[in-house]
C-alpha cells in the first residue's frame, strides 16, 4: 500500500474562495459536525498527533485548512481540507452562512475535488444540518462516511446505528455509490479501510471512479 496520507503537513490556510490553490491538484474533503471526531479520524488516518489541530487555531476555524500530500521536499501531489465544523446549536447565523458560503460552496463547486469524507459520531442521530450540509455535495462526488468513535458502542449497538446511517444516507439521490466505515481512532478499527479508500480515490480521475464497496 502506497503511504501518501502519511506525508501530510500544514500547506495553506483559504479564508476565501479567491485564495483557493490554482492548479488542478487532486483534492479530497473531510467534513463533519462541530465534535464528530473529524480532527482525531484525520490525525489518525495521517498518524501525526496533531496535524489537524491546525484547524482549531483562533482565525483558522472558519478557513478550509490545506495539508500537502506528496513527498517530503517536493511541491505536493494531493491535498487533504479539512473544512470548518459545522452546528454547534448556539452558532450565529452569520458564522452558518460563512459556512454556506466557503466550505458549502466549495463542495458544490470544486472540479478538484475527487471525494469527501464526512465523519459522524455513531451515537448521534444522523440530524437536519448533515441532510443539509450532504446536499451540497454534487451526486456523483465520491462519499465515504466514517461512524466515529465506534469504541464507544458494543457490536449490537453498533450495528443498529450502523443500519440507521444506511437507510438515511440511501435516501439521498445519489449516482455513486457511498462507502460506510465503522471507525475508531482509538482502537485503529477501520483505519486500514479507509486509508485504502482514500488512496484510491486520489489514483482515479475524474469521473473515472473506481468502484467502492
Ligand atoms: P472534531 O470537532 O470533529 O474535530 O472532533 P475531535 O476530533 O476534536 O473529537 C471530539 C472529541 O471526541 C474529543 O474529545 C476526542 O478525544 C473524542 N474522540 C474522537 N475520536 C474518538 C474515538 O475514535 N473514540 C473515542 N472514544 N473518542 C474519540
Amino acid at each position: 500500500m502506497s503511504a501518501i496520507l502519511l506525508t501530510a503537513r500544514f500547506g495553506t490556510t483559504v479564508a476565501r474562495w479567491a485564495q483557493l490553490p490554482g492548479g488542478h491538484l487532486p483534492e479530497l474533503a473531510f467534513v463533519g459536525r462541530s465534535n464528530a471526531g473529524k480532527s482525531t479520524a484525520i490525525n489518525a488516518l495521517c498518524q501525526r498527533r496533531r496535524l489537524a489541530f491546525a484547524s482549531k487555531t483562533p482565525g483558522r476555524t472558519q478557513a478550509l485548512n490545506f495539508f500537502e500530500l506528496g513527498r517530503a521536499g517536493q511541491p505536493p501531489s494531493a491535498f487533504l481540507v479539512d473544512t470548518p465544523g459545522y452546528g454547534y446549536a448556539a452558532t450565529p447565523l452569520a458564522v452558518r452562512q460563512d459556512w454556506d458560503a466557503l466550505a458549502g460552496r466549495y463542495l458544490a463547486e470544486r472540479e478538484a475535488l475527487r471525494g469527501v469524507v464526512l465523519v459522524l459520531d455513531c451515537r448521534r442521530e444522523v440530524t437536519d444540518l448533515d441532510r443539509s450540509l450532504l446536499m451540497f455535495l454534487r451526486p456523483d462526488t465520491p462519499l465515504m462516511v466514517l461512524m466515529a468513535k465506534a469504541d464507544k458502542l458494543g457490536a449490537s449497538a453498533r450495528e443498529l446505528a450502523r443500519r440507521r446511517i444506511l437507510v438515511t444516507l440511501n435516501a439521498l439521490e445519489r449516482t455513486e455509490p457511498l462507502t460506510l466505515i465503522v471507525f475508531s481512532a482509538n482502537t485503529g478499527l477501520g483505519l486500514d479501510t479507509a486509508r485504502m479508500h482514500i488512496e484510491g480515490w486520489l489514483q482515479t480521475e475524474p469521473g473515472d471512479h473506481a468502484p467502492t464497496a
